[in-house]
């Protein structure tokens, strides 16, 4: 029984379940995938930067030799970017990877990992696959319960996970709650404040990682490029810390864990800042577009920071979640969050972003 065998932990693990795939779905149902609206996962309705493509073609080029396994280039433009040091930039296979060699770094049998009930399901899966516990803290109003998660630390607590804004719920906390927290937080105790989707909030009520890593060397912002800069698919984020964390992050980190083509590819999407602030518009109109369309329909929902927004049914809504699957729309479920109730739909274009009010409509009217 090679499932009892492995570390414990991973018995309790299910595997993580992604947004379903659109050509997956087409084949299902028949159908040409350019008839499918996914929004689901949380990427970038833009597509990729032009930029970005231009220099993956450009990378293409030379695929037989090793990426940069230090990624020089990128860390450089990041440290620019965001005003640290070289040293205090690791790179990342996605941020997942991040959280992954967090969790390799510190975490063991016999230690635990702190995060909030409703939280991004990798934090469990990687606390849990090195042997490690992970304590979920009952949410309040579905966001972070920064107090209860103070409380909850215990001597066996070597990380804390938190997001701002949360997936998948789309809450959010405010500087003073971070300054807070961060204060009363164990000096020796990680915090992994994990901001994958912090450029869509840049300029609202919400703290920038970066403003207290100087006064907190146990801080980790993570931060990606899968969502407003739209390469999921090459698999790219990155973590800001103290040198000394980063030197342990190093240490555990895959040699060559980022390849050449997302390499170059952020790069190129950093200097785009017209897609970027193109992606956040489209954004903030797609959001607005979803909350009428929902208000319109008599649901609620939670007010989210993200790309993506929570809607509740008051019901089940598995079944509505398989009839929408059915009219080829592709949203998320989040009853293996523990919501149940709850679709979660990403902000699409206008035009996907409509054709899914239409189904959710007729869907619903059919009762
Ligand atoms: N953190 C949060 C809160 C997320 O929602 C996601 C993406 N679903 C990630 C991290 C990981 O994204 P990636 O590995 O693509 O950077």
């Amino acid at each position: 029984d090679f499932l009892a065998r492995a570390v414990p932990g991973v018995q309790k693990l299910s595997p993580y379940v992604p947004g379903k795939p659109v050509d997956e779905l087409a084949r299902e149902l028949n159908l040409d995938p350019a008839g499918i609206v996914k929004l689901a996962s949380n990427e970038n309705p833009l597509g990729p930067s032009p930029k970005a493509l231009e220099a993956i073609r450009t990378e293409l080029a030379e695929l037989t030799r090793y990426p940069d396994g230090n990624g020089f280039e990128l860390k450089s433009r990041l440290a620019a970017r965001c005003g640290v040091s070289v040293a205090q930039v690791t790179l990342g296979n996605g941020s997942n990877d991040i959280l992954d060699l967090v969790a390799r770094a510190w975490l063991a049998p016999g230690l635990n990992a702190v995060f909030s009930q409703y939280a991004f399901a990798v934090y469990p899966i990687a606390t849990q696959a090195v042997g490690a516990q992970g304590k979920a803290v009952p949410a309040q109003a579905h966001g972070h319960d920064l107090q209860a998660m103070l409380a909850a630390i215990d001597g066996n607590t070597r990380v804390v996970f938190i997001a701002n804004p949360n997936n998948p719920t789309g809450t959010w906390f405010g500087p003073d709650a971070l300054e807070s927290f961060l204060g009363r937080v164990p000096q020796d105790v990680l915090v992994v404040l994990d901001e994958a989707y912090i450029e869509y909030a840049e300029g609202d009520e919400l703290p920038d990682g970066l403003d207290y890593l100087a006064r907190y060397p146990n801080l980790i912002v993570s931060r990606t490029f899968s969502k407003a800069y739209g390469l999921a698919s090459l698999r790219v984020g990155y973590a800001l810390s103290s040198p000394q964390v980063a030197d342990v992050l190093n240490r555990v980190r895959q040699p060559f864990n980022v390849n050449s083509l997302a390499l170059s590819a952020a790069c190129a999407a950093l200097d785009d800042a017209d897609y970027l602030a193109e992606s956040r518009r489209g954004n903030d109109a797609g959001m607005a577009q979803l909350e009428a369309g929902f208000a319109a329909l008599g649901l609620s929902w939670i007010p989210s920071k993200g790309n993506f927004i929570a809607v509740d049914f008051a019901r089940d809504a598995a079944p509505i979640n398989q009839a929408l699957l059915q009219e080829g729309v592709i949203v998320r479920p989040v009853g293996g969050y523990g919501m149940p109730t709850f679709l979660r739909v990403s902000i699409g274009t206008q035009a996907e972003n409509a054709r899914f009010l239409d189904v959710l409509g007729q869907v619903l009217a059919r009762g």
